[in-house]
């Protein structure tokens, strides 16, 4: 039983590279051991991350994740079953949005900026999709 899962959140306060890359190590590091792919985007103090796996693991990782205090308002955009993953070459990629064509954003967004909070479910995962066929997703490290 996979599910795929995809939430939004506010950085508690702004993340600096060495942080941003300590969260990514650790993430990768426990979602290849819990059999969890996906994709976390982190501009302008937001978080948007895209989780897909077991149901056990991925309801079990959310729930830890809600209780990071690294972050805040963490609302979920989007919960499903699936039957088979769409993000499966990442433990956990990140997305570099300075490469993004601000056109792309401007297709899902009202502004070329990333607003989640302002964007269906459906929106943002296409979006995720986007980020992967232009290639802005990358594994570092
Ligand atoms: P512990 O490592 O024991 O940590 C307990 C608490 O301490 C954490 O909940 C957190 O609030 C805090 N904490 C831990 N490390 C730090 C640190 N370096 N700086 C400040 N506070 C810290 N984990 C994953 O395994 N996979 C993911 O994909 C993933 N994505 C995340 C995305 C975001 C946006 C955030 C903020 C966190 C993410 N995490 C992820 C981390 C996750 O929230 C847990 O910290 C991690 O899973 C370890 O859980 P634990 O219960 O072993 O906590």
């Amino acid at each position: 039983m996979l599910v795929r899962l995809i939430y939004a959140s506010r950085a508690a306060e702004a993340l600096g590279a060495d942080a941003l890359s300590g969260l990514m190590k650790s993430s990768r590091d426990h979602n290849a051991s819990a059999g969890v792919t996906g994709v976390l985007v982190y501009t302008d103090g937001i978080f948007l991350q895209l989780l897909e796996g077991g149901r056990n693991a991925v309801n079990a990782l959310y729930n830890r994740i809600t209780q990071d205090a690294r972050h805040h308002d963490v609302v979920l955009l989007s919960y499903d079953e699936v039957a088979e993953r769409r993000f499966s070459g990442w433990a956990m990629g990140q997305a570099n949005l300075s490469r993004l064509n601000p056109g792309i954003l401007l297709k899902y967004s009202e502004r070329a900026v990333l607003d989640p909070y302002a964007l269906s479910g459906k929106a943002t995962l296409a979006l995720f999709e986007e980020l992967v066929a232009t290639a802005v997703i990358a594994c570092p490290g």
